[in-house]
C-alpha cells in the first residue's frame, strides 16, 4: 500500500522507507526484498539508501527509539545526566537495544529545539523541555508499553517562543493576498491569463505578470536566507530562462532541512506562518513558470507533517494551489512534502535534490547547477523557508518597500534563532544591521563572552566584537545565534562542533571523511590532556586539506570553530598543551584499554609505551 501511494516511483524511495519504518519499527531484509520486486530497484541500491540516513534502521532498534538531542545547548542544560537517568531506569546501555527488544536510547546531533531544550525524539517525534520528572514518566510509559498516541499530549507541545516581530513574524497575512497582488501586476487580465496558461511550458521573456514579479524580487535585492546569500532574483531568472526538454517542467523546492545546530526559525515559520511560506513558493512558481513543488522537511520536524498537509489541502480547496489557481485555466502548481531522515548534508541544495530523487544525499558536482539541471535533471530552484516568506511579502508590497528595510547591502529583515545563556531564548526578527550587542541585550544575556553566529560553520564573535552587525557586509547568517557566558569553556564548545562535523560527514570524499575524524581525534587528545604545541600546526594542516580538497561546504567549514576559538580563546587551548613533545592523535595504548580489560590482561607488559614498562 505504501509503495502504491507513492506511485511505485523509485524517486520516492526515502519516503517509502520512512513509512515502512513507521509501521514496522525498522527496515527488515524482507521489506527490502519486497521493495526490490515492486520498485524494480537493485537490492544494493535500496540498502545503500537505507544505510545512508541516520534515522533509518536496518536492524531492530526497539519499539521505542529514543534519541537525545546532543547540541551544545542541550549539553549546557544537562542532557547527558538525563540520558543516563533514562538508561538506568530502563536498564539499557546507551546506543544499544534493551535485552527484551523494547527500547533503544541514543543521541542525535540537534533536534531544532535549542530554545526549549533539553529535548529528545521518540520514534522521530520531539519532546522538549525535559526534566528529571518528565524522564521518569517517559520511562514508566515505555515500561508499560503505552502507545505513543496515548502519551500525555503536553509532552509533544512545542513552543513558538516568538520574542521580537517585524515584517514577517508580525504579518497578519491573508492567504492568497500575495498571489492576487502578483496577478494585479499584469497590465491586463488577458495577458495575465496567457501568462498563467503558459506557466506549464515556462515563459519566454514578456511584459508584466511573471516578469513583473521577477522584477520586484530583483528590485527588493532579496538574498537567500539559508546562509550563502545568493541573490534570489538572479537564481529565479536563471531557472526561468533554462530551456526545457520534452516532457520536462520547472520545479520549486523549499529547503526546510535546517540542520545547522542552533537554528530553529524554519520550525516556527512552518508551524505558524505556513500560508506565507507556501504562498511564497507559489509566487516563485508563477515567476519562473514551475508546476511542481516540494517542501523538504527535516526529519526532526516530522511532527509538522499533518499540519502542513492540512494547509496544502485547504489551499487546494481555496484555489490557491493545485489546478487552475485563482480560477485561471492552466495555472497549475502543486506541492508535495518530503520528510528527511537525519542527514545534515541534505541541507546542501544538490544533496537535497539527490535525496528528493530517492537516493543517498551526496552533494553533486557543480556545474551544472540546479537552476538548469536539478530535480530529475529539470530546472529547479531551491530556496530557504524564510526566503519564500520574504518573497510573498515582496509580491504583496513591492520590491522598493522591501529594499528600504535593512542596510544598503542587506535588504529586509533576518530572523535569529537565539539560544544558550540568555533569559529569553526564542525567535527575534530584526532589520539587517542590528548589532550583536543589541540582540544580547534584548534576549537577556548576562555576562556573555561569545556568540556563535550561524552555527558551527559560522563565526564565533567574541566580546570585543559585539558591536559588529548582522548583515551580508559583516556577519552573514542562516539564523543561529548561540550565546555563551563566561562560565563556558570555549574549547569544549569547539570540540562539540567538531564532533558534529565528524558525525555528519557523508563520507563521499576522503579529505572530509578522514580529515574530520583526524580533527575530532586531535580535539579529543587535547581534551584528555595529551596536547602539545605541535597540535596547532596539525590543526592548520588539516584546515588546508579540508579547505582545498573537500567536495562541499561541510568539509570546507569543518575547521572554522577550532580556528575561531584558537584565535579568540587561545588560553583555553594552551592550558591543555601539557606535553612538550608531539604525540599522535591516535593513542593505541588507550584504544586497547577496553580489550585488555575484557581479557583480564592489564599488566605492565601489555602496554606499548616504555613509561608503562612495556615494549614500545
Ligand atoms: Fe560528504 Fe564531507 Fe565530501 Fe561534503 S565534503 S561530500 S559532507 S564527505
Amino acid at each position: 500500500r505504501v509503495v502504491a501511494r507513492y506511485r511505485r516511483d523509485p524517486a520516492n524511495m526515502v519516503q517509502i522507507l520512512r513509512e515502512i519504518q513507521e509501521v514496522c519499527d525498522w527496515i527488515s531484509p524482507e521489506a527490502i526484498d519486497r521493495l526490490q520486486t515492486t520498485l524494480g530497484v537493485p537490492r544494493t541500491k535500496i540498502e545503500g539508501v537505507a544505510g545512508f540516513y541516520s534515522f533509518f534502521y536496518t536492524a531492530p532498534r526497539g519499539k521505542y527509539r529514543v534519541l537525545f538531542s546532543d547540541n551544545i545547548t542541550d549539553r549546557m542544560l544537562g542532557n547527558r545526566a538525563l540520558m543516563e537517568r533514562l538508561c538506568n531506569s530502563l536498564w539499557v546501555e546507551r546506543g544499544k537495544v534493551s535485552e527484551d527488544g523494547l527500547v533503544s536510547v541514543g543521541k542525535t546531533a540537534c533536534t531544532g529545539m535549542c530554545d526549549q531544550g533539553p529535548a529528545l525524539l521518540v520514534n522521530n517525534l520531539a519532546i522538549a523541555g525535559l526534566t528529571a520528572e518528565r524522564i521518569d514518566r517517559i520511562a514508566e510509559l515505555i515500561c508499560d508499553k503505552v502507545p505513543l498516541g496515548d502519551w500525555p499530549a503536553e509532552f509533544f507541545k512545542v513552543q513558538d517562543n516568538i520574542r521580537r516581530v517585524d515584517i514577517l513574524l508580525s504579518a497578519d497575512f491573508q492567504p492568497g493576498a500575495a498571489l492576487l497582488a502578483a496577478r494585479a501586476r499584469a497590465p491586463d487580465e488577458g495577458l495575465m491569463a496567457s501568462n498563467m496558461r503558459s506557466w506549464r511550458e515556462g515563459l519566454p521573456s514578456g511584459i508584466g505578470g511573471p516578469v513583473a514579479v521577477l522584477d520586484e524580487i530583483k528590485r527588493a535585492n532579496l538574498r537567500g536566507r539559508g546562509g550563502a546569500g545568493f541573490i534570489t532574483g538572479l537564481k529565479w531568472e536563471a531557472c526561468r530562462n533554462a530551456p526545457l526538454k520534452t516532457g520536462q517542467r520547472r520545479i520549486v523546492v523549499c529547503n526546510a532541512d535546517e540542520g545547522e545546530p542552533g537554528t530553529f526559525k524554519d520550525r516556527v515559520l512552518l508551524a505558524k506562518y505556513a500560508d506565507l511560506v507556501v504562498e511564497g513558493m507559489t509566487v516563485a512558481a508563477y515567476a519562473v513558470g514551475a508546476t511542481q513543488g516540494f517542501v523538504y522537511l527535516r526529519g526532526e520536524y516530522r511532527y509538522l507533517l499533518d499540519h502542513l498537509n492540512a494547509v496544502l489541502a485547504r489551499r487546494r480547496r481555496e484555489k490557491l494551489l493545485g489546478e487552475n489557481i485563482l480560477g485561471i485555466p492552466g495555472a497549475d502548481f502543486d506541492i508535495e512534502i518530503h520528510v528527511g531522515a537525519g542527514a545534515y548534508v541534505c541541507g546542501e541544495e544538490s544533496a537535497l535534490i539527490e535525496s528528493l530523487e530517492g537516493k543517498r544525499g551526496t552533494p553533486r558536482n557543480r556545474p551544472p547547477f540546479p537552476v538548469t539541471n536539478g530535480y530529475l535533471d529539470q530546472p529547479t530552484i531551491v530556496n530557504n523557508v524564510e526566503t519564500f516568506a520574504a518573497a510573498a511579502m515582496i509580491a504583496l508590497k513591492g520590491g522598493d518597500w522591501y529594499a528600504g528595510i535593512g542596510t544598503k547591502h542587506s535588504a529586509g529583515t533576518k530572523i535569529l534563532s537565539v539560544s544558550g545563556d540568555c533569559e529569553r531564548p526564542g525567535l527575534y526578527e530584526y532589520p539587517f544591521g542590528v548589532s550583536v550587542r543589541h540582540v544580547l541585550a534584548d534576549c537577556g544575556a548576562k555576562d556573555p563572552q561569545a556568540v556563535q553566529v550561524s552555527g558551527p560553520s559560522g563565526i564565533c564573535v567574541a566580546e570585543a566584537e559585539f558591536d559588529r552587525i548582522i548583515g551580508f557586509e559583516d556577519i552573514p547568517t542562516a539564523g543561529a545565534f548561540t550565546v555563551f557566558d563566561k562560565r563556558r569553556d570555549m574549547f569544549e564548545v569547539a570540540r562539540n562542533y567538531v564532533h558534529f562535523f565528524q558525525h555528519e560527514s557523508c563520507g563521499f570524499c576522503t579529505p572530509c571523511r578522514v580529515g574530520t575524524s583526524l580533527l575530532k581525534n586531535l580535539m579529543d587528545k587535547l581534551h584528555y590532556g595529551a596536547g602539545s604545541p605541535y597540535d596547532f600546526s596539525e590543526i592548520e594542516k588539516l584546515n588546508q586539506l579540508l579547505q582545498s580538497m573537500s567536495h562541499c561546504g561541510l568539509g570546507h567549514t569543518a575547521c572554522n570553530p577550532v580556528l575561531d576559538t584558537i584565535a579568540k580563546f587561545r588560553p583555553a587551548y594552551e592550558k591543555r598543551m601539557n606535553q612538550q613533545d608531539f604525540t599522535p592523535a591516535f593513542d593505541l595504548d588507550r584504544a586497547l584499554a577496553a580489550a585488555r580489560q575484557m581479557t583480564g590482561r592489564d599488566d605492565a607488559a601489555a602496554h606499548l609505551s616504555s613509561e608503562h614498562g612495556g615494549a614500545t
